[in-house]
């Protein structure tokens, strides 16, 4: 019954994700995404990094104490419809949510989870240090969208790095055989002119979907996998299905990639500003 008294509540999207101290990636490119596309975001912080648009300097993780309460804090009070995870901070974090999320989706079967771990930053920094993919296979089976970058898939598999549009298909196939619901699959390091990402879901069928834009040449590009998962979970809220809020996210990357080749906030790999 108290489940149910939240359900009347406007529905938010619940961020588990790393604060950037230059706000152009983790909880703070989630907030900002989500308060664009007019949902709310509530957030559940399992890191500090302390980084500009030039690198990373430090990066600690909360305790798995602080990580519980802030979870349970927001999902006592609020309407959470949508979770969205991005760096998790520690292996023993990583282990927490597994734990917890497969009890929490147990009790909650409508929320939707997408999970977009960073493995790695843009500018060569670790954001988690896992030697093997078995524990994030187990947070992958859990959820119902993952999102990996070309390498991050390659780890995932333990495979070579996609480098056709035909090799990314054969991924994506892999990762529903090897249990998770759906992935997106981003191609945006492959070699030509198109940004383009493969969507293969066990709701949709057996047939891969291609989202695909021209590709933005910017160096503002610092925060776009947060960003892009996160535009996801707020028209997830908004009510659209998977394909559909897949491709307004898309678009909508799109155009702050655009306006970021003007904008220059950091003296490198600036982040996507409106
Ligand atoms: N810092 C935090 C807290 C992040 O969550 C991420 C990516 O998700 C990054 C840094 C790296 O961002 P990028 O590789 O887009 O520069």
């Amino acid at each position: 019954r108290f489940m149910d008294s939240l359900k009347n509540l406007q529905p938010v999207v619940m961020t588990i994700a790393g604060s950037d101290s230059g706000a152009g990636a983790g909880i703070q490119a989630d907030i900002k995404t989500c308060a664009a596309l007019g949902v709310y975001c509530t957030t559940v912080l399992t890191a500090i990094t302390a980084q500009n648009t030039q690198r990373i300097t430090a990066c600690e993780p909360v305790s798995v104490q602080m990580l519980a309460q802030q979870f349970d804090a927001v999902t006592e009070d609020f309407n959470v419809a949508v979770i969205k995870i991005g760096m998790v901070g520690s292996v023993d974090n990583l282990h927490y949510l597994v734990a917890r999320l497969s009890d929490y989706k147990r009790k909650n079967s409508n929320v939707f989870i997408v999970l977009d771990t960073p493995l790695r930053a843009s500018v060569g920094f670790s954001l988690l240090d896992v030697n093997n993919a078995d524990l994030l296979w187990k947070l992958i089976r859990l959820v119902d969208l993952v999102t990996p970058n070309l390498m991050e898939a390659a780890f995932l598999l333990e495979c070579a790095e996609a480098r056709s549009t035909q090799m990314m298909a054969l991924q994506t196939l892999q990762f529903v055989e090897r249990g998770a619901k759906a992935v997106l699959l981003k191609g945006g390091h492959l070699v030509g002119d198109q940004a383009a990402d493969c969507l293969l879901s066990t709701d949709t069928g057996a047939a891969p979907v291609w989202f695909s834009n021209t590709k933005i040449s910017t160096r503002n590009n610092h925060g776009t996998g947060c960003t892009l998962a996160s535009a996801i979970a707020a028209q997830l809220v908004l009510g659209y299905p998977v394909p559909e809020a897949i491709s307004r996210a898309k678009q909508y990357l799109h155009t702050l990639l655009q306006q970021s080749q003007q904008r220059h906030y950091g003296l490198g790999s600036g982040p996507l500003e409106c």
